[in-house]
């Protein structure tokens, strides 16, 4: 705690409150009851931290929450200055009447990525292509004790968005396309949160969850605002009814199942095919706010604003409010015009336009979590697990989900893995730069190239992993190509965040002239790897013919390491693709299930380099085996029987006419699957072999 820190009594004896034997539900009604409007008012106003540098209208105008936006950092970007900051707001709401603490929220969205020297997950697309919620849990533990231990209670993240065009520049935040799979990628909030009741938040290693943008985020056509001229991300979700429920609402039932403690509406319109509303924005959607969200589904949390997203409701401000709050909306982030919002939301109850009803509905919400997380018992900073920020532990957690996010697309003559004795030509924009591996949200809010944090780059975490190797690097291939086993050529994007992705390397999905140029050149003289680090799939066309292997690497985070342990075989290539491959900018959107569906890697392709279980006989038995062991596990009695049967055929036809049944490729899949606990998929991938064979 900062010096002057005043005593803050805790006294059992005194206002009801403040006893921490009571029921949560029993200190909000007290402190509830004892509260003036205007206070009730500040609790529901959320300021950026740069806007009250200061310090003095956090008291003055009693503000429930501070957030630091995108790179909104403490100068220097330490762990004790993030603290250090934090305590000193909490400390001036401790001015106030009822001493009630801020809640300070932050985005960190692939760990603490706001502050230097944090562990950097794999962005969530890449969370995705693991198929691995296990893991994702882990990076969600990992996130929130870095955070926690900065005095940050609070994260804005997961994105449950369900990418449904990759032309939308936020298509990394999503874990995919498929709503199936963003909804087993949500153990990230047990990670963050801890057990669903709620009952871990106060814990000095877990923070507050957030899931956003509620609803149909990833489903603006073209990804965009507009046509044509590409600005914005925040479009319109033109959708069925069933759509809506089955793709995008769906992720958010499962959420408030796993006690989310947040969520935050999207910047995007919605416009539900035949309601008659036409297009509306999510912030002003009283029939899914309060409707779906908070009636049907039960959400007990509370409901964050989007940045400034009420200013771009009809009306003035007055309006503006009115709409957002009457239709759920719990806490606004203004972010710096909130002595005016404060007081409009004032005026507009004392005027009956806001019920005393809603205000006390939202005031509690917001308390009930501010309880939870123990802030009215210690408001300051535990700095216990500072320690483990950026640490050994937590980087073996990112390296590992970014090993498992590799997708191996193409592997010609099993090019991939490298052995150690090759002489290795390594080129490309993306082989070498921290920055751009780990994209956007990453120390800035655009994130930006070079090295700006600690981590290794793919080519460093190539060269430990093959100590004394040839491995030359020539970012735009320049030195010579001869002489050399193989060529790696890492390209793809340049960090961004928001918006549609970088111009001329972005919403067209096209890799640069200087990639294509890197390409062609170390393709064309040798046999030659190629990884894609980038936000979403990039067209390669034509040039597919001239790779040997190809590699999607998304944003893998600080941890190079994990996509060398890959490419050198200490672990298998297991991603598969959480998002569908296009040929073509003219097949976009597509997704699978499309009636017209021919990309260039479908949905959930990956190929594995685990070793191939035995041939023959023992081959039957592993099948068969296996297609049990999937039917008892899924409880899927007709998939199971349909599995077996055509398992049995399989290995009859083979075996009868005297081929050997290999049990490889999609078996050897299944077999992994299986083995990892993924029986969903296990039975996806026997089926797949059945009808391939
Ligand atoms: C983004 C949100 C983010 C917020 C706060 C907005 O621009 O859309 O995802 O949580 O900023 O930084």
């Amino acid at each position: 705690a900062p010096e002057e820190t005043p005593q803050v009594v805790i006294d059992a004896h005194g206002l009801p409150y403040l006893d921490s034997k009571l029921s949560v539900r029993k200190r909000v009604a007290d402190l509830l009851s004892r509260m003036s409007l205007e206070e009730k008012a500040g609790q529901m106003t959320q300021a950026e931290r740069s806007a009250v540098a200061s310090g003095g209208d956090i008291a003055a105008y009693a503000l429930g929450s501070l957030l630091s936006g995108g790179g909104s950092t403490p100068t220097p970007n330490t762990p004790e200055a993030w603290a250090k900051m934090i305590d000193s707001f909490q400390l001036r709401a401790q001015a106030t009447r009822f001493q009630i603490p801020l809640i300070y929220g932050v985005d960190a969205v692939h760990g603490h990525n706001n502050l230097a020297g944090a562990t950097v997950m794999p962005h969530n697309i890449g969370i995705g292509a693991t198929r691995n919620p296990q893991l994702a849990e882990e990076t969600g533990a990992v996130t929130a004790i870095e955070v926690r231990a900065t005095g940050v209670p609070w994260d804005f993240a997961p994105c449950l968005c369900v990418t449904r065009d990759e032309r939308w520049g936020r298509s990394y935040e999503s874990f995919g396309e498929d709503p199936a799979l963003v909804r087993s990628m949500e153990t990230v909030i047990q990670g963050l949160q801890g057990r669903a009741d709620g009952r871990d938040l106060s814990r000095n290693d877990k923070v507050l969850g957030t899931a956003k943008h509620f609803v149909g985020d990833g489903g603006t056509a073209y990804g965009s605002s507009t046509t044509g001229s590409y600005t914005t991300d925040q479009g319109v979700t033109k959708v069925t009814r069933q759509e809506l429920e089955a793709v995008h609402l769906a992720p958010y039932q499962t959420a408030v199942d796993r006690g989310i403690g947040s969520v935050m509406p999207s910047y995007s319109s919605l416009d539900i095919i035949g309601d008659g509303q036409g297009p509306v924005k999510m912030h002003a959607r009283a029939d899914m706010l309060n409707g779906v969200l908070k009636d049907r589904m039960g959400f007990e949390g509370f409901v964050i604003s989007d940045w400034a997203a009420i200013d771009q409701l009809p009306g003035g401000t007055a309006a503006q409010v009115r709409a957002s709050i009457n239709a759920g909306l719990d806490m606004i982030m203004v972010p710096y015009e909130y002595q005016g919002f404060r007081t409009t939301l004032i005026d507009e109850v004392k005027a009956g336009r806001i019920s005393q009803k809603r205000i006390d509905d939202a005031v509690s919400r917001i308390l009930t979590q501010k309880f939870k997380l123990g802030l009215f018992e210690r408001p300051y900073t535990d700095t216990r697990n500072a320690s483990k920020i950026g640490s050994t532990a937590h980087r073996a957690v990112a390296r590992q989900a970014a090993a498992e996010s590799q997708v191996l697309l193409k592997n010609a003559h099993d090019l991939l893995p490298l052995t150690k004795k090759q002489k290795v030509y390594v080129a490309g924009s993306n082989a070498d730069d921290l920055g751009n591996q780990t994209g956007g949200w990453t120390i800035t809010w655009q994130g930006e190239s070079g090295t700006h944090t600690q981590g290794t780059t793919i080519l460093q975490g190539m060269r430990k992993a093959a100590p004394g190797a040839t491995i030359t690097y020539s970012k735009d291939a320049s030195a010579p190509v001869s002489g050399y086993d193989v060529g790696v050529v890492v390209v793809g994007e340049t960090p961004y965040a928001e918006g549609v992705g970088d111009v001329g390397n972005g919403h067209d999905l096209q890799l640069s002239a200087a990639d294509k140029a890197a390409v062609d050149k170390v393709c064309g003289a040798m046999k030659c790897a190629v990884l894609i680090v980038s936000g979403r799939p990039q067209l390669v066309g034509d040039r597919l013919g001239a790779v040997d292997a190809l590699v999607a690497s998304w944003l893998p985070g600080t941890e190079g390491d994990g996509v060398a342990d890959v490419l050198y075989g200490k672990r298998p290539f297991t991603g598969q693709l959480p998002v569908t491959w296009p040929k073509s900018e003219a097949q976009l959107p597509i997704n699978v299930g499309d009636a017209s569906y021919d990309p260039q890697f479908p949905y959930g392709w990956g190929l594995t380099t685990l070793t191939p279980v035995p041939k023959g006989g023992t081959a039957t038995l592993k099948v068969l085996g296996l297609a049990a062991a999937v039917a008892e596990k899924t409880g899927s009695a007709r998939t199971g029987r349909e599995i077996v049967t055509q398992a049995r055929l399989l290995v009859q036809q083979k075996i009868g006419s005297g081929i050997t049944a290999s049990v490889s490729g999609p078996f050897a899949d299944a077999d992994h699957l299986l083995l990892t606990g993924k029986y969903a998929a296990a039975v996806a991938k026997l089926t797949e072999a059945y009808k391939a064979a």
